[in-house]
């Protein structure tokens, strides 16, 4: 079986002069090989240039277009592939946006596999640990009560018992964060998780040992990127001190930039996005490097069904892969892209048992919202 050609698709809700919010963009790759099977995969990163990295033609060694790489190879061959595209591409970014379109076919590739061998991609990768995955729903803050109650019902509707808050100015202002905490704990009670994510929005480490020691009362579950993930050392100190689990690394690729930020920040959890971080290949080793330094990892992931249906095939077959975030999202690319979208099910995800990752992808929306430049 041969590589025949890489496609990527860039898809967007809004018009490119309008404003898009989270989720209204993707993009996605198919792989085609000569024997028929097609591979399906995303990154959630910017579109356009990752449609570049994948289609531009070769300069030298180093600086090669994905696609160029990888027509006429074996797409079985996953771990030499992605090895190449690594060395190949090394001057467009050995991290960062490079790593992110290696992921989106890294992913595909995984996709073939599976196909090809008429097994689900968790069994290729050593077997389920579990039939179905407790999830988590992150609700941006409204400005008004009504409407943040409303949220939280919503998502306590959906049979979840995970909450994450965040965005919309979330962790600016600590009387209003306080009482957005004490009205979300009060529609969800005692037993219901409760994180929130501050996107690196606190000053520095003892700006935000302040802001811990007042909101330790909320039983929070997680803190997320309280401040940014370059601050190791604040990050550090704050692990140690705030007696609160710190959490981070959406950002991060590869097992190099996760090995530094567990042994640097030491966070109690790591949430490597499978699209973004290289893939299902180097999320294997991203887990194993959390297991060795004694922290959990709980993915990012906020985009289509592709990326839900390549994270959950990955925790399936992670022995302490219990915990999923799924996007609420009301983008059409979240909700209808993927035809047969892996649904919340009493505030869990049915591991799928399909080959490959199981995707059928809604012909009719990628025509409708491909962007074509
Ligand atoms: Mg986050």
């Amino acid at each position: 079986m041969k590589i025949v050609d890489v496609e990527a698709i860039w898809l967007r809700v809004p018009a490119l002069d309008q404003p898009c919010e989270w989720g209204e963009d993707a993009l996605i790759v198919r792989i085609y090989t000569d024997s028929g099977l097609l591979g399906i995969g995303e990154t959630d990163s910017s579109p356009a240039v990752v449609k570049a990295l994948i289609e531009t033609p070769a300069s030298h060694e180093t600086c090669q277009g994905l696609r160029d790489i990888l027509v006429g190879e074996n797409p079985l061959e996953i771990d030499r592939l992605w090895k190449k595209m690594y060395r190949h591409c090394e001057y467009m970014g050995r991290r960062g946006v490079a790593i992110h379109a290696i992921s989106a076919l890294d992913i595909a590739l995984w996709d073939i596999a599976g196909q090809h061998y008429g097994v689900p991609v968790h069994t290729l990768l050593g077997g389920k640990y579990r039939e179905r995955i407790a999830a988590y729903g992150t609700f941006i803050p409204r400005p008004d009560e009504a409407g943040n109650r409303e949220r939280v019902r919503g998502l306590l509707a959906q049979g979840l018992r995970s909450i994450k808050l965040g965005g919309a100015g979330f962790g600016e202002d600590l009387p209003r964060d306080k009482a957005l905490l004490q009205l979300v704990r009060e529609e969800i009670g005692d037993d219901v998780q409760l994180q929130i994510d501050l996107v690196g929005r606190w000053r520095n480490y003892s700006h935000a040992l302040v802001q811990c020691d007042a909101l330790r009362q909320f039983n929070l579950n997680w803190i997320e990127e309280p401040l940014p993930s370059d601050d190791t050392r604040g990050l550090a100190y704050l692990a140690e001190r705030s007696g609160l689990r710190v959490s981070g690394g959406e950002g991060l690729a590869t097992r190099h930039e996760f090995r530094h930020f567990l042994e640097a920040s030491r966070p109690a959890i790591i949430q490597p996005d499978i699209t973004r971080c290289g893939g299902i290949s180097e999320m294997r080793y991203i887990y194993e490097l959390a297991q060795l330094h004694g922290a959990q990892l709980v993915p990012h992931g906020f985009s289509t069904g592709i990326l839900l249906a390549a994270t959950v095939h990955f925790l399936a077959a992670s022995e302490f892969g219990e915990l999923i975030e799924y996007s609420q999202s009301d983008s059409p690319l979240f909700r209808g892209l993927v035809s047969n979208l892996l649904a919340l099910e009493d505030g869990h995800v049915r591991v799928p048992d399909s080959p490959g990752l199981g995707v059928i992808l809604d012909e009719a929306m990628i025509e409708r919202y491909r962007v074509r430049t």
